[in-house]
């Protein structure tokens, strides 16, 4: 949107800056993502009475009613409007019309693909490759706000990265809203390994990261055709969500965790530094402490370099949100603290052994007398130097590790 904006000649400021016109990408993952993004369009209007206020992105795509009730905002958009949101907005200017469109995403069974974006960042660029889930989490409202599973063409993804290749950018990162269903849309049996091995090819490109991964994508096969590609980076972030089979099956969750800890050996065997790193939801409906004891235990066993722990937050209009025994809030931050402090201890270990070792980094940005970059497995790095080494890659010595950060 920033640059369908700047495309047409308009200035983009800080959202705490008195502007023309406001756009709120607003989040309904949670429903306190729901109260942020409405208390957020509220605020803007405060900053200029004047202004245009746009509402767009999920909680508008599956929310319409709530946001028609704040009088404060002029245009409301769902997550395909917001491809022309220019139009939209300078429509407005004219008619002064309240305007509300949002399609509905989950009829809809192509891609949109708006092709080639243009990056802001010059080390590392976003490519987008699917939208939408099939997958029904128990605790997930994404499957109604993004639709059925659309995958882009992989032509199409490979013209834009070569168009990154080409900008110079190093690295790019696959992602979308479940990338493990990559193609499951086609009938001609591509998926998500023969885009990675078309990729793979576009010279220029040194990097390939994967976004989060689901975990039964990763068989026998997938790995040992993956292992093939020198650009993949060693560092897969699967979602486990719990170590318990009993809370998965309620999260409605794919997999067991004699299953996902096959997956876990399958990687560390064909990647020997690889850096797993997870997320994990505390605090689910109905989770005891026995429960919570064997997320905890398998956890210790699994040893993730970094994991993201979130309190459940229920959603309203999933399963998770109307079932029995809700946990209280302290129990989620007592278990919540608990994961926290063992991924530190995890990450800190992980890290020591890098000590008086070599790694190569890739560098994105200075941070006062050092370059900030990150190595393959998405370690963070820095450098002391005055060179600026934004966008290369440059084989360095760790001397000592400084509040989880390697030091050269
Ligand atoms: S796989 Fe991910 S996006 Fe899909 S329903 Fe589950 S948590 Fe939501």
């Amino acid at each position: 949107m920033i640059e369908q904006f700047i495309k047409k000649g308009y200035t983009i400021v800080d959202i705490e800056d008195v502007a023309d016109i406001y756009v709120i990408n607003t989040c309904t993952v949670t429903n306190m993502a729901d109260r942020k993004s409405r208390q957020m369009l509220r605020k803007v209007k405060e900053k200029n009475n004047n202004a245009i206020i746009v509402a767009c992105g999920c909680y508008a795509q599956v929310a319409r009613e709530e946001l028609e009730k704040i009088s404060e905002i002029d245009i409301i958009l769902g997550i395909n409007e917001k491809n022309h949101i220019v139009d939209f907005v300078e429509k407005y200017m004219k008619e002064q019309q309240k305007e509300v469109v949002i399609t509905d995403v989950m009829r809809q069974k192509e891609f949109l693909d708006f092709g080639t974006t243009a990056y802001t960042d010059k080390t590392r660029a976003v490519v987008k490759i699917q939208d939408g889930c099939d997958r029904f989490c128990s605790y997930c409202i994404i499957p109604y706000a993004r639709g059925r599973v659309r995958s882009r063409k992989i032509e199409s993804i490979v013209e834009e990265v070569k168009a990154i290749a080409e900008e110079g950018i190093k690295e790019i990162v696959i992602t979308g809203i479940h990338i493990a269903s990559y193609g499951k849309d086609f009938t001609d049996g591509t998926n998500l390994i023969c885009l990675l091995e078309a990729i793979n090819q576009v010279k220029g490109i040194e990097r390939i990261r994967l976004g989060s991964l689901e975990p039964t994508l990763i068989t026998d096969e997938f790995v040992q055709r993956l292992i093939k590609l020198e650009k993949i980076c060693d560092h897969f972030h699967l979602s486990l969500q719990s170590g318990c089979d009993e809370t998965l099956q309620r999260m409605n969750r794919k997999y067991t965790t004699k299953e996902f800890k096959e997956v876990v050996t399958r990687l560390r065997n064909a990647y020997p530094k690889v850096a797993l790193t997870t997320d994990i939801i505390v605090g689910f409906p109905g989770e005891t402490e026995e429960e919570f004891a064997k997320t905890y235990e398998y956890l210790k066993e699994i040893q993730f370099y970094k994991m993201h722990i979130f309190k459940y937050s229920p959603r309203k209009g999933t399963k998770a949100a109307i079932m029995q025994k809700q946990i209280d809030g302290k129990i989620k931050e007592e278990r919540s603290k608990k994961l926290i402090a063992l991924s530190e201890q995890n990450e800190k270990m992980y890290n020591a052994q890098y000590i008086g070792k070599e790694v190569e980094v890739l560098f994105e940005e200075r941070e006062g007398k050092y370059m900030k970059g990150h190595t393959t497995n998405y370690m963070c790095v820095k450098k002391e130097t005055k060179e600026d080494l934004t966008g290369k890659i440059e084989k360095v010595k760790i001397t000592k590790v400084e509040d989880l950060t390697l030091i050269s």
